[in-house]
């Protein structure tokens, strides 16, 4: 049978061609069962590396990508996390399997519903899955320590900026609707000092930089891009 020489330690070795070198992230990529989270006639295919369809017109991500993004947001055990774009459930299971604590926020219910599905058969109740525009965060359990974006932006949402703790880092795909885009990250200053605290301009608080490109699908909200088309 094709494929049946496949496993989850393939994802991991094309996760290291990509420049993946935190071990964290490589024994998460390891781990976390991705044929799970991929409809059962994608199966075979589950340890390709390479996105795959899950309904609605939208896809998990290459794990590469996965890994990349996760090195990126720099997490340690106790971080609080906010996955914008759940899609499957797969990316949020590997970011729980690096920080302490991951809500994951998806605008289209149906999708929540099985990603919600899949991470129960997991027996993880430590990722929990909210239905809403995750262009406006989730501020009911802001500051977080990283916000991953699994989606693409044309800029990054003053509110994910907003809801990043001192030191915090969003990572985003920025660019074009359908087109080359890059990951970007953004990372919060640590605290300022007691005299700069209520500094009512955060914009100069942020540093940026540009990872490398990238290609995802469009993020729709009210910090994002229209929906339709
Ligand atoms: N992390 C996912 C990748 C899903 S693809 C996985 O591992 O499978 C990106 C997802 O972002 C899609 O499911 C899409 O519906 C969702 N999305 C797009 N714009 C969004 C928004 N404003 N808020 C929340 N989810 C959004």
């Amino acid at each position: 049978m094709a494929g049946s020489t496949r496993q989850l330690s393939d994802l991991v070795a094309q996760a290291r061609q990509y420049g993946v070198r935190d071990e964290a992230v490589l024994e998460a990529m390891g781990r976390v069962p991705r044929q799970r989270f991929v409809p059962r006639r994608f199966a075979a295919a589950a340890f390709d590396d390479g996105p795959l369809p899950i309904g609605e017109g939208q896809t998990i991500s290459q794990p590469a990508m996965v890994a990349m993004m996760a090195e990126a947001a720099q997490l340690s055990p106790d971080d609080r996390v906010l996955e914008v774009g759940a899609g499957s459930g797969y990316g949020a299971l590997v970011l729980r399997a690096l920080a302490g604590r991951v809500v994951t926020i998806e605008r289209r219910s149906a999708l929540a519903e099985k990603a919600r599905t899949a991470l129960a058969s997991q027996g993880l109740e430590e990722v929990e899955v909210v239905v809403g525009d995750g262009t406006l965060g989730w501020p009911e359990e802001a500051p977080y320590d990283a916000i991953v974006v699994t989606a693409a932006g044309p800029a990054p949402p003053s509110p994910l900026l907003e809801q990043l703790a001192p030191g915090g880092r969003l990572v985003i795909p920025i660019g074009p609707r359908y087109g080359n885009q890059h990951l970007m990250r953004y990372t919060r200053r640590p605290a300022a000092g007691p005299h700069e605290v209520d500094d009512p301009t955060p914009s100069g608080d942020f540093r940026e930089e540009r990872l490398t490109p990238v290609r995802f699908v469009p993020l729709i909200g009210a910090h994002g891009y229209a929906p339709g088309r």
